[in-house]
């Protein structure tokens, strides 16, 4: 498979505004209370369940993000239009762009954070409390026929001051079960509800070596953490964050890697390595 180049990055920066656009305008309607899944970017998803459009972690442009930037503007005012709420699982640019929350401001519009980083969510991002939906860790909030249940993060690298971060476990009306730990780097660490789910996300990170090299320490690890807690599929996301330098950018490259490591511990696990711009319908046994 061919490695990450500039030309590939200037490519994905170019398409990025239609990806965002088109995926906004065309959030059909599932049948029933099914949910579809959507990925225009690295680690921002966006979700419909039956009429209700919402997301994960939105971040559009960043590091390339213009003073008054018309792209950025056009893609806010569709959330505004469109989108009810978003859970956050971290403060990071790639998952929580300032720009971006800044010009979300729909007063019916809720954010769900943990209340590990809501008042750095007020201050810096500058959304009041009264649009938040605060959860401690075991925490739960229905919104639509959504559950979502806040869990501890496993953003605490080795070395590393720990960031701030959260988990989130998310059932669907129709019973299907979501579970999405955000950026992993403690891949040891317990998970404290290890019920089967349908699907969980996994932000592929593979260790500190030079990404663009072939061998990676933590590969183990991060397939061992991905199928620890049973699942019926995993959807490899977190490539392609453009604002990095080759040396920390993940790609289907890297994806590939951790599929075949998942498949050896889980052969019947099904693994999804979406491009920016698939979408997804999710169904599941977890909840039947
Ligand atoms: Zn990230």
């Amino acid at each position: 498979m061919n490695k990450f180049s500039e030309h590939i990055r200037q490519k994905m920066k170019s398409e990025r505004f239609a990806v965002w656009r088109n995926l906004l305008l065309d959030l059909k309607t599932p049948a029933d209370k099914h949910t579809v899944v959507r990925f225009p970017n690295s680690a921002s998803y966006i979700f419909s369940t039956a009429d209700v459009f919402w997301m994960a972690d939105p971040s559009f442009n960043n590091g390339d993000c213009k003073a008054d930037d018309t792209q950025l503007n056009e893609i806010a005012a569709l959330i505004n239009q469109k989108i009810s709420f978003a859970v956050i699982t971290h403060l990071h640019q790639d998952h929580c762009q300032t720009e971006l929350v800044k010009k979300i401001d729909n007063p019916s519009f809720r954010w769900v954070v943990s209340c590990r980083f809501a008042e750095e969510f007020h201050h810096q991002y500058g959304v009041a409390f009264e649009n938040m939906i605060i959860l401690n860790n075991g925490e739960s909030t229905v919104l639509h026929d959504i559950k979502i249940t806040a869990e501890r993060g496993y953003h605490k690298e080795a070395g590393k001051p720990e960031f701030p971060s959260c988990s989130y476990n998310i059932e669907l009306p129709d019973g299907v079960k979501i579970f999405m730990p955000g950026d992993v780097r403690e891949f040891d660490a317990e998970i404290p509800d290890m019920c089967p789910v349908d699907y969980t996300f996994g932000h592929v990170f593979l260790g500190r070596e030079d990404a663009e090299g072939d061998e990676f320490s933590k590969l183990h690890d991060f397939a061992d953490f991905i199928t620890r807690r049973k699942t019926g599929s995993v959807i490899l996301a977190h490539l392609y964050e453009l604002a990095r330098l080759s040396r920390d950018l993940w790609t289907h490259r890297h994806a590939a890697m951790a599929e075949v490591e998942i498949k050896k511990k889980a052969p019947s696990v099904k693994v999804y390595a979406p491009y920016f711009g698939d979408s997804l319908p999710l169904c599941g046994k977890a909840g039947k």
